[in-house]
């Protein structure tokens, strides 16, 4: 049982730049699931769920909300199996400064660690293998399963305290480059850690006030972790 939880989002703060495959899978769901064609042009795709991005591209092309609703099931998982049908280079490259080296030794010192992030589940899982850094991790709050990253963290909390792998007191923190990220830590009573590596245009992170800002991940101090 570890005395620490560390809460990890994906994009932007363990890979970035991965590529535009993962954009194109939503396109492409949505078009094998509607038959229409629409874009990610306009939608600010930065630290939001996947069904998110998806509501806003169906938004922008009219669709009702009723009918949204009633598409997106598919949707969703239209969007894993067209990631999945996609050829996903190999992305070790764009690992973020630190990564993996700091899960190893998160790993070596028997930190808990799970993802927190807006990736639906097939496509998180096959980005952090071609990221070569999936068996870091076994758990995770994923686009889809709640309706907030605020409810995602609140998931991966549970279910690591749940399985025993935390104990009640544990320290918990959530890593990420996006405001959503400091505010999901911050609805969950967690530490939010910021880090510089996405796209979040300066004075953005600041603003929302995470307990720590860092340029990247070498500049993590460990002890920050643990209570
Ligand atoms: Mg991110």
């Amino acid at each position: 049982m570890s005395p620490s939880l560390v809460l990890f989002d994906i994009d932007g703060t363990l890979v970035r730049r991965a590529g535009p495959q993962h954009r194109l899978a939503l396109i492409r769901a949505v078009h094998d699931v509607l038959g229409l064609d629409t874009t990610t042009d306009g939608v600010p795709l930065h630290g939001m769920l996947d069904p998110d991005i998806i509501r806003c591209m169906l938004e922008n092309a009219d669709i009702a909300p009723s009918d949204i609703d009633a598409a997106m099931p598919a949707i969703l998982i239209a969007a894993e199996e067209a990631y999945l049908a996609t050829e996903i280079p190999d992305i070790r490259d764009k690992r973020c400064p630190a990564v993996p080296e700091i899960l190893d030794l998160l790993a070596e010192r028997g930190v808990a660690m799970a993802l927190v992030t807006g990736n639906l589940p097939r496509i998180g899982w096959r980005k952090l293998e071609r990221a070569g850094i999936h068996h870091y991790f076994r758990h995770g709050g994923f686009g889809g399963m709640a309706p907030t990253r605020g409810g995602l963290t609140k998931l991966a909390i549970a279910d690591a305290l749940r399985d025993g792998r935390i104990t009640p007191g544990a320290r918990i923190s959530l890593i990420g480059d996006a405001p959503q990220d400091i505010r999901a830590a911050q609805e969950n009573g967690i530490q939010s850690i910021a880090v510089r590596t996405g796209v979040t245009p300066p004075g953005e992170l600041e603003a929302c006030g995470p307990d720590h800002l860092l340029e990247d991940l070498t500049r993590l101090d460990l002890s920050i972790l643990f209570g």
